[in-house]
């Protein structure tokens, strides 16, 4: 009976388990997540409000109330602290990592360190009550805000800014992120692209509804439209939708209650400082090169804003014990099979956003779980033949951890419906390790 540990309980550990256990009618999973709660992203990064994604839950629930699945949460592999990669291989047939892209990349530009500019990977993990995220004031005395991107998570933050109280408090953000949001002064966040309005990677439907928005007007500037030598005809059908969305934006007039600006071919090279913090960011007009990339003009423009949250992608984080590849900000691979040294690794896979870096949606997952996994099959009858513990729980308890079981989410998800009903909401989250790791443990 072939044993294996999945590390990472977001999508791609889900089906990366539910391939698993459809294919070998034998294969026992443990799936091991940092965190005392499953589905990673699904639970930390998909926006609040989007209640139909969120949903997706459930289907990632069933894989892990599955017979031959456990979860064990609260248990960090690598790290300080952490269980080390080498230890983990010696407890399973096989170790599958799925741990996702966690960080972000940067501007590069002086001026970023200063308060006031965060990564959207930050301002999201505070909305969606990671344990790991500090409250940094991010709206506190902040009217003018500037979103630099052009992805789907630059158009979640920028919502998330402009969605009032009647939106958000049937969301299960922490209480604490649910007043900040609703008490903000935010009028205006302006959301810049480097690249032109044909480039912007979002998609159709998450641009549409930044204008369904109560309260709140959508504007583009017509001369950042005019400048986009893209032919329309020649266009793939999803850009071909963003650009007719936004000419129907272009040269509104200003509103009367919040304004989203969208804004395009700017590079951002400067944050400027006003008394300690951020207060405006320099932008350099670019223009189209003529083989899809854009160059600076020497014209430059600047913002106001208390505000600056980098949306320009995810990066994944090395993983001490594992081969990294620097570039790509991913484990290298043949197939799902970790490659070290020039050879694939017995008994060691990668699926998810680790394995392809962070693009796709969540159901890409899952056929990038199911390649990884008919590569384990596959090597199964050679993983098979190694001894390792009927339970890996003992050893794991020995180095050091504490696994929380399934029934201790469970607690956590009762006290979250519990602390809902207190504050007359419906589910709102905990935000905190202590609150967690107290409510898990007393399960
Ligand atoms: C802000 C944001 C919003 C998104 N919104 C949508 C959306 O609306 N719709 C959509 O289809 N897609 C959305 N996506 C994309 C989707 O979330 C990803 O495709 C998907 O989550 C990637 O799955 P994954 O399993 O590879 O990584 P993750 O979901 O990040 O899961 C990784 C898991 O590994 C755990 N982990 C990490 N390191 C360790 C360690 N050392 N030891 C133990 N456990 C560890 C983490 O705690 C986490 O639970 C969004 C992404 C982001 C960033």
């Amino acid at each position: 009976m072939l044993r294996v540990a999945v590390v990472g309980s977001g999508p791609s550990g889900c089906y990366t388990a539910q391939h698993l256990v459809q294919q070998d009618p034998e294969v026992r999973v443990d799936v091991l997540d940092r965190l005392p709660c499953p589905y990673g992203l699904v639970r930390y990064g998909v926006a609040p409000d989007h209640e139909k994604i969120k949903s997706l839950q459930a289907g990632l629930c069933t894989v892990l109330e599955h017979e031959r699945v456990r979860f064990l949460g609260g248990v960090r592999v690598g790290g300080p602290g952490g269980v080390p990669v080498k230890v983990l291989r010696g407890l399973y047939h096989a170790v599958v990592y799925c741990v996702g892209a966690a960080t972000d990349r940067r501007l590069g530009i002086p001026g970023e360190d200063l308060p006031g500019c965060w990564s959207a990977t930050e301002f999201v993990s505070w909305y969606s009550a990671h344990p790991d995220a500090a409250d940094a004031g991010y709206v506190r005395g902040v009217r003018s805000a500037v979103v630099i991107g052009a992805g789907n998570v630059a158009v979640d933050v920028t919502r998330m800014l402009m969605r009032g109280a009647a939106e958000l408090r049937p969301t299960d953000m922490p209480q604490a992120a649910l007043e900040a949001l609703t008490a903000s002064g935010v009028e205006e966040v302006r959301m810049v692209a480097r690249r032109g309005p044909a480039q912007a990677r979002f998609t159709t439907k998450e641009l549409r509804e930044l204008g369904t928005l109560p309260g709140t007007r959508v504007a583009v500037e017509p001369g950042d439209l005019a400048l986009d030598p893209a032919d329309p005809e020649t266009l793939p059908a999803a850009r071909r939708r963003n650009l007719d969305v936004l000419r129907g934006w272009a040269g509104r007039p200003a509103g009367s209650g919040r304004d989203i600006r969208l804004r395009f071919f700017l590079r951002p090279v400067e944050l400027l400082a006003d008394g300690g913090r951020v207060g405006a960011v320099r932008f350099e007009r670019t223009a189209p090169d003529g083989h899809g990339g854009v160059t600076g003009t020497g014209r430059y423009e600047e913002m106001p804003a208390q505000l600056v949250l980098r949306s320009v992608g995810y990066r994944g984080v090395p993983l001490e014990g594992l081969p990294f590849d620097e570039a790509s900000g991913t484990v290298p691979h043949a197939a799902g099979r970790v490659v070290r040294d020039g050879a694939a690794s017995s008994g060691e896979y990668v699926a998810g956003w680790i394995k392809r870096g962070p693009s796709g949606v969540i159901g890409t997952n899952r056929p990038c779980a199911k390649e990884t996994v008919a590569s384990l099959l596959a090597d199964a009858p050679e993983l098979a033949r190694a001894d390792v513990p009927g339970d890996a729980v003992p050893a794991l308890l020995a180095a050091g951890t504490e696994p929380v079981a399934w029934d201790g989410w469970l607690a956590i998800e009762r006290a979250e419906a519990e602390l809902g009903a207190r504050l007359g909401r419906g589910v709102v989250k905990l935000a905190d390790w202590e609150s967690l790791l107290a409510v898990a443990r007393s399960a």
